[in-house]
């Protein structure tokens, strides 16, 4: 069945003399035999009329000018003109108790549902465009353009195509509007998802798995950014090597397993005598560097020193037999960075002051030539 169709076969239903008004008391009014292009008149008038008075199409109020513009009512109109002459607009309540009075015997049939609907429909419409697009412009040329089009047409079979063209317009855009949004969520969770990834993923590449301090290739960037503003370091920027006197001995007599577990204590007491601006990480197998950011030599010694001092003291036991481990000590190079000196090269001088402290026994730290 088409919408002309249905508007028609509904239209008849209040037309036919077999299908009297129902007795209201009042004057018989309204929709008795109207010609459908009559019909259409008054619609179309009383949603001008409405529109004017910046009233909304609610069956209620279209109900009433519908009538009034039919104007089959002397008494009706005489009421409604004062109200609006008064206070320039129906609001509910008089429109209520208009309808009260004029129509409610009559109920359902004293109207034409199918108009009734129409607006409503409209409204429900207008009112969910302003709930989800206020401002999508595109939609609501379009829909004004179908409301411009209501408003001036005098075929009612062009009322009922022009007010489904306004239903699917809003059921096309509310479905890709509910698309838009679902898209939208999927993929903000989506790229919530990634960026977590990728932040997890940058930092298990910037991290040393065993001691869970940096990694060398955290430390080779992190040089690599002080160099590039060393010259705006007031006092440069100093590097600790750091590497476990006699390792090999330990893992020989302890197991593997025990020296990890000196590694990453070892890791967490040096980190314990650091400052948050300084940068520590495991730069090899036993080794440890340690960048102190704004630090002169004979400060980077001390520091150097003091964790010495402080790893020779820690005493590690085997949890299970509690048994104490030997003392473990550490040997350190200490160098200052120079103006100009590349990457390699303070690594390659830090090493040889601590290739030295070895060799001058270990458990010391040395300064770089
Ligand atoms: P030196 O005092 O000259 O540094 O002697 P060292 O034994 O510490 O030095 P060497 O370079 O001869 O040996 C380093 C040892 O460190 C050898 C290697 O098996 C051990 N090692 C390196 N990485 C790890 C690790 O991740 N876990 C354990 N348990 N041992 C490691
Ligand atoms: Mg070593
Ligand atoms: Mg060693």
């Amino acid at each position: 069945m088409s919408a002309e169709d249905y508007f028609d076969s509904r239209y008849q239903v209040s037309q036919g003399d077999e299908n009297p008004l129902p007795e209201t008391g009042m004057d018989s009014i309204m929709f008795d035999v109207e010609a459908v292009e009559q019909a259409s008149e008054y619609l179309r008038q009383a949603l001008n009329l409405l529109g004017k008075l910046s009233m909304a199409p609610s069956p209620l109020y279209y109900t009433l000018f519908y009538n009034y513009i039919a104007g089959k009512n002397t008494r009706l109109n005489k009421e409604v003109d004062q109200i609006i002459q008064q206070e320039g607009a129906l609001d509910r309540e008089d429109a209520i108790l208009l309808f009260r009075r004029f129509f409610s015997a009559g109920g359902e049939n004293l109207i034409d549902d199918i108009r009734v609907e129409l607006v409503t429909m409209i409204a429900q419409v207008i009112g969910s465009l302003v709930d989800i697009a206020g401002e999508t412009s595109l939609v609501n040329t379009r829909i004004a353009t179908h409301i411009d089009r209501l408003a001036e047409t005098k075929n009612p079979s062009e009322v009922v195509s022009t007010a489904t063209a306004i239903i699917t317009e809003t059921r096309q855009f509310v479905t890709r509007s509910r698309q838009l949004e679902s898209e939208f969520m999927s993929s903000a969770e989506e790229m919530d998802k990634l960026k977590k990834e990728l932040s997890n993923a940058k930092r298990e590449a910037a991290i040393d798995s065993l001691t869970g301090l940096y990694n060398r290739r955290a430390f080779d960037r992190r040089l690599n950014d002080l160099m590039e503003q060393a010259g705006g370091l007031e006092n440069g920027f100093s590097l600790l090597l750091l590497d476990i006197d006699r390792f090999k001995h330990i893992n020989d007599r302890h197991g593997h397993m025990v020296g990890d577990k000196v590694l990453s204590e070892f890791g967490k007491h040096i980190g314990k005598l650091t400052r948050r601006s300084d940068f520590l990480a495991r730069y090899g197998g036993e080794e440890f560097a340690l960048i102190l950011p704004d630090t002169r030599i004979t400060s980077a010694f001390t520091v150097a020193e003091n964790i010495r001092t402080t790893l020779e003291r820690v005493r590690l036991r085997r949890s299970r037999s509690k048994e104490a481990l030997e003392a473990i000590t550490v040997s350190i190079g200490v160098a200052s960075h120079r103006t100009g000196e590349s990457h390699e090269a303070l690594i390659a001088r830090c090493d040889k002051a601590l290739y030295r402290a070895k060799r001058l026994g270990r458990n010391r730290s040395v300064i770089a030539d």
